[in-house]
């Protein structure tokens, strides 16, 4: 039987339904990956994690891991690559699992998945899922890392103050507005009344 971490492979697909909304192909692949992961960091140690990209393996990493957006131990960048890595939170040392294309070759479901060579409704989630179990921890490429300074350290957000036009706390060392006022706010606009839509 296949396993990841403590998990059955189906055990852990149901898991990914009900935590990411659907038994998506990258959050599968992705367990894998993270189980390779831990299995080569030493026993106790204290991890924190980075992941490369936003979509899907931050999930995995979520799952099966201490290590969330929210608890800070979980840093993404998003570079788009399908990698990620686990570190001893003090010294910076760890591994990198990334899926190396070579190794795609012998799953041609797979590898149309990663490289996006079919559209989405011509995909057979089935054979797909079903090479991504059998394929396990071979699709991996593996290497040391070492993490640069700079990001071990705790980041502290300073003094936090309140905004003069939203009347919102901010970090002060954003300027004399927030920066959701100095219009890096994601939303089209803010009218008076607060009436937003119709
Ligand atoms: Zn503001």
């Amino acid at each position: 039987m296949t396993k990841i971490c403590t998990y059955q492979f189906e055990e852990y697909l149901r898991f990914v339904e009900s935590f990411h909304g659907a038994v998506a192909p990258g959050v599968a692949a992705g367990g894998f990956m993270v189980d390779l992961a831990m299995s080569r960091m030493p026993e106790g140690t204290l991890f924190d994690a980075i992941c490369e990209t936003t979509a899907c393996l931050p999930d995995a990493i979520q799952l099966l891991t201490p290590c969330t957006v929210g608890n800070g131990w979980l840093k993404i960048f998003n570079f788009g690559r399908f990698a990620l890595s686990l570190y001893d939170k003090y010294k910076g040392e760890g591994v990198r699992v990334f899926l190396d294309p070579v190794k795609l070759e012998a799953w041609p479901e797979i590898k149309a998945w990663l490289f996006k060579l079919k559209p989405k409704s011509e995909q057979d989630k089935e054979v797909l899922i079903s090479q991504i179990e059998q394929a396990g921890h071979s699709v991996c490429g593996l290497q040391p890392v070492r993490v640069k300074a700079q990001y071990l350290e705790k980041k502290s957000r300073g003094r936090i103050t309140t905004c003069t036009v939203c009347h919102e706390p901010y970090p002060a060392r954003d300027g004399v507005v927030c920066r959701a006022c100095q219009g890096q706010a994601p939303y089209i606009s803010f009218t008076p009344s607060g009436q937003y839509w119709d």
